[in-house]
């Protein structure tokens, strides 16, 4: 029997029986995984030893790597430790058995009939064969080989040192193959129990994988990332996704450098098998061999699915359509080498799962890719816009020359009529309103100009301000409005571009005199934090709602509040001024609420 299984020098627990050959024990072969398996076989084996009066039996299962691993043990402690695990080659047991008398499911082989050198196999004689013709010997081999309805190897009992130290008799013999027969189907179910355990076991891998890359942008991406999870997890060859498009022809996608152009009739195909089985929340798996079409298909569609199979020297498919909600979105497709096993309801089961994670993954990549493209096309039309006011205001600046130099030759005319001056004096308003319109315009495109970036010198803002304030107060007073400046500290000197600077100072003061009420006041602070330069100004004016401050920034945005529109502007100042603070890598905040006066705080960063 086992003896064959034995390590050097190893002894089963009672005295009269001797350890037997020796086989070197192998790593690998996969852990029992389920304690129910174990369970069945220990019984069986149980019996043998207990019922049938044997000293030991030993249950192995054939492993795909050729060897015979034993699962269960009965007999001993010893013969437990010693023989639980070990592996042994699935070759050299067969050459073995070639030479055993054939009782029916058992198999017995009489030790002179063993080819066995001592020296390797190690063997410890302290077993004394009785003194009777049908006595026993510790070399007699007796095994079933386990065969499953197939007739393919599936695993081995073997049974050793009968308690009566004879060979078994007829009536033995039945009983011992009644246990083969059981162990048989118990191996069997053990076998299939494990291999499933397996499959889940690579399936919800593969399934985490997806799941996880599902987050990812494009749906290349993810099948980058959980390619090898599938086709490790589904024993796959090769895999693809065809998406769906409303109307259109849909798209194929690997992750592989392979190419898969499919023609319109399979692209159709695709897309009609996707349909039907999300609908049913089915996979439709497709074998070359098999003799008639799936449901679903028609003898064409086999044929061109048995065509394509071929072509990529497959032997299976496995369809698995793809969607999230009532939407289907996509196919899956797996492929198998030839003869490779069938897809079993657990890997279906998993595959209709990752169908909805991957289901999730194209609605992502979708709306991403919508995103993206909603983000280009704001950004050509910004470019647009920009390149609009820029040569429009361009194309107004040299009129406006004209005009204004015109202008200036009139006033030094004598003797024009009263109307005419009139006239005259209201051209020459409009016409300096428009040049400082072009100006700002002019400014406005020169300042969001990333071609055009700052040249920054040491700015001392300090002296800034009190040069604006020189212009704005006389605005401030002609509005009875006081206007006082409030320095921290010496060195408040910002990095940037003088004039650009020059023009944030005059906007927020001049739109703090502007938006203010006669007789308040105005406060304007100037401050260092770390390395920046804060420059604050607060009034006491008709302050800005919270649904305007939304869009103070933006070009030609003038607010809401009656009482601010009765102001001339343009509604340039602050989106100029916001542009000089972002290019010269600084910000701006704002507070204020209606009624109760703003405050705009400016950080810039300091000259070194
Ligand atoms: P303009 O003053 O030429 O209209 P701005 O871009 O400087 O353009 O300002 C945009 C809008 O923001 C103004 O129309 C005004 O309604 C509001 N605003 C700006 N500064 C203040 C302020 N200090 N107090 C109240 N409202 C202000």
């Amino acid at each position: 029997m086992s003896d064959r299984l034995i390590e050097p020098g190893a002894r089963f627990g009672d005295p009269s029986v001797g350890a037997g050959p020796v086989r070197p024990r192998r790593p690998g072969g996969v852990d029992w995984t389920s304690s129910d398996s174990r369970d069945a076989l220990h019984l069986i084996a149980e019996g043998v030893t207990e019922v049938a009066g044997f000293g030991v039996a030993a249950i192995s299962v054939a492993r795909d790597d050729g060897y015979m691993q034993v699962m269960a043990v009965a007999g001993s402690d010893d013969a437990r430790r010693t023989l639980e695990g070990a592996r042994t080659p699935i070759a050299e047991l067969m050459e073995e058995v070639a030479k055993a008398d054939d009782w029916g499911l058992l198999k017995f082989v009489p030790h002179e009939r063993l080819d066995l050198d001592e020296g390797s196999w190690g063997w410890v004689p302290d077993y004394e064969p009785l003194d009777v013709p049908d006595a026993w010997h510790p070399l007699d081999l007796l095994v079933a080989p386990l065969r499953d309805a197939d007739g393919v190897l599936r695993g081995s009992l073997s049974i050793d040192l009968p308690r009566d130290g004879r060979r078994p008799d007829a009536a033995q013999r039945r009983l011992l193959e009644l246990y083969a027969a059981q162990a048989g189907r118990a191996v069997v179910t053990a076998l299939e129990r494990e291999a499933l355990a397996e499959q889940v076991r690579l399936a919800e891998a593969a399934r985490t994988i997806v799941r996880r890359a599902s987050a990812k942008l494009s749906l290349e991406q993810v099948l980058a990332e959980s390619r090898e999870a599938l086709v490790e997890g589904f024993r796959a060859a090769g895999l693809w996704i065809q998406t769906l498009h409303e109307g259109g022809q849909g798209a194929i996608h690997t992750a592989s450098s392979a190419r898969i152009s499919p023609s319109r009739d399979l692209m159709a195909l695709g897309d009609r098998v996707a349909r039907q089985t999300w609908e049913a929340q089915a996979t439709l798996s497709v074998d070359v061999h098999a003799d008639e079409a799936a449901p679903l298909l028609t003898s064409e569609d086999w044929a061109l699915l048995r065509q394509l199979l071929e072509s990529l020297g497959a032997g299976s498919l496995l369809a698995t359509p793809l969607g999230a909600g009532p939407a289907c979105l996509g196919l899956l497709v797996l492929t198998r080498r030839p003869h490779a096993p069938e897809w079993s309801d657990v890997e279906k089961g998993a595959a209709l799962d990752i169908g909805h994670d991957l289901g999730h993954a194209i609605l992502n990549a979708r709306l991403f890719e919508r995103e993206h493209r909603a983000r280009v096309e704001l950004q050509a039309l910004d470019t647009y816009k920009s390149q609009l006011i820029a040569t429009v205001s361009h194309e107004l600046k040299n009129p406006l020359a004209a005009i204004l130099g015109h202008l200036e030759m009139l006033e030094g005319v004598e003797n024009l009529d009263r109307r005419t001056l009139t006239s005259l004096a209201a051209i020459d308003r409009g016409a300096h309103r428009l040049a400082r319109v072009v100006d700002d315009l002019l400014l406005l495109s020169k300042v969001g100009d990333p071609d055009n970036p700052v040249i920054a010198t040491p700015v001392d803002l300090r002296r800034t301000i009190e040069d604006v304030l020189d212009l704005v107060g006389v605005q401030a007073q002609r509005k009875r409005i006081t206007v006082r400046l409030e320095t921290d500290g010496d060195d408040l000197h910002a990095a940037g571009d003088p004039g650009e600077l020059d023009r944030v100072c005059a906007n927020l003061l001049s739109n703090a005199v502007k938006y203010t009420p006669e007789g308040r006041g105005v406060l304007v602070r100037l401050a260092r934090q770390d390395d920046l330069v804060v420059l604050t100004c607060t009034d006491e004016g008709i302050g800005i709602s919270a649904e305007d401050q939304k869009g103070l920034f933006t070009e030609f945005f003038r607010s809401s509040n009656p009482e601010a529109v009765a102001q001339p502007g343009t509604g340039l100042g602050l989106a100029i001024v916001s542009r000089i603070v972002s290019r010269h890598g600084g910000r701006i905040e704002v507070e204020s609420a209606l009624g109760a006066g703003s405050t705009f705080r400016v950080f810039l960063p300091a000259a070194a």
